[in-house]
């Protein structure tokens, strides 16, 4: 779990990138660093906090008007300067968060190809895997989606969040792309046409909507979801229904994945930050 910022701007960005990376730092603290465009493709990076790189970078001011930044939380290779974000290669500068599953075998097919590693992070293959792609002659982005094809990334939650359906359209809207899963409870009670009219505009937008119903409600949750699932009761026991039903989905899904349901990976990340 890592902050990672991005920026272009018309000025030097150096400094607003490390000042950017202090406010992230409660996503990972072993160290902070920037690669800024330019010739060489400059990488500054310090063992430590953002701050120590904001004092760096506003005495040294380098150059470029594009960059980006990392403050890493370590999960392959010590907290060490060699193992700092980016990590550059032939070019290329990367940022990661996560972990590469695959990242042994991928190493090991780079080294047999003649790379060599200056980090022990899983990330480092990422700007070789880059540069290998560069190298066969494909464009950049050809050579990003080869790279990310050739990585297995840790998936270790599928990201889900309830909502007021009436909250739907100041935020949540904007990540909705062709597929996304939404489930809307919406049992057959007074405020069921409005609770559906916010869910037809999320499925205007390609998601796929699932209603999670009741006998009274059925008939106008299914003409507007893909699919609709008839739950016991009415609208006044209708959240304990939901509640069971949602638990379910979410056991399910673990075990669909693999996980181990009763030691939820990582959870000791998300609640401990400050
Ligand atoms: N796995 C990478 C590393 O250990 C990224 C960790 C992070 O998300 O900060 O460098």
């Amino acid at each position: 779990m890592c902050g990672i910022v991005g920026m272009v701007n018309g000025h030097p960005v150096a400094v607003d990138l490390a000042a950017a990376l202090g406010r992230l730092e409660y996503r990972g603290h072993d160290s902070a660093g920037v690669a800024l465009a330019g010739p060489g493709l400059p990488v500054h990076r310090i063992l430590g906090r953002a701050t120590d790189l904001l004092r760096m970078l506003e005495a040294a001011r380098p150059e470029g008007r594009a960059g980006i930044g990392h403050t890493r939380w370590a999960t392959h290779g010590r907290p060490e300067l060699h193992n700092a974000h980016p990590h550059r290669h032939g070019g290329v500068a990367v940022v990661h968060n996560g972990i590469i599953e695959n990242h042994d075998a991928l190493r090991r097919q780079l080294r047999d190809q003649g790379h060599h590693f200056a980090s022990d992070t899983d990330s480092e293959v990422i700007p070789h895997l880059m540069a290998e792609g560069l190298a066969h002659g494909l464009a950049p982005i050809e050579a990003l989606l080869a790279t990310c094809r050739a990585l297995e990334e840790e998936l270790g939650y599928i990201r889900a969040e309830g909502y007021p359906s009436g909250e739907l359209k100041h935020g949540p809207i904007a990540v909705i792309r062709e597929g996304s899963p939404v489930i809307v409870c919406t049992p057959g009670d007074a405020g069921q046409a409005k609770v559906l009219a916010n869910a037809s505009a999320v499925a205007a937008r390609g998601a796929h909507l699932v209603a999670l119903t009741d006998a009274a409600g059925l008939e106008a949750a299914e003409a507007t979801a893909a699919q609709t699932i008839t739950l016991p009761g009415d609208a006044l026991t209708a959240p304990f229904a939901q509640a069971v039903f949602l638990q379910l989905l979410a056991y399910h899904t673990a075990v669909v994945l693999r996980h181990d349901v009763d030691r939820p990976r990582n959870l000791a990340k998300s609640v401990t930050v400050e």
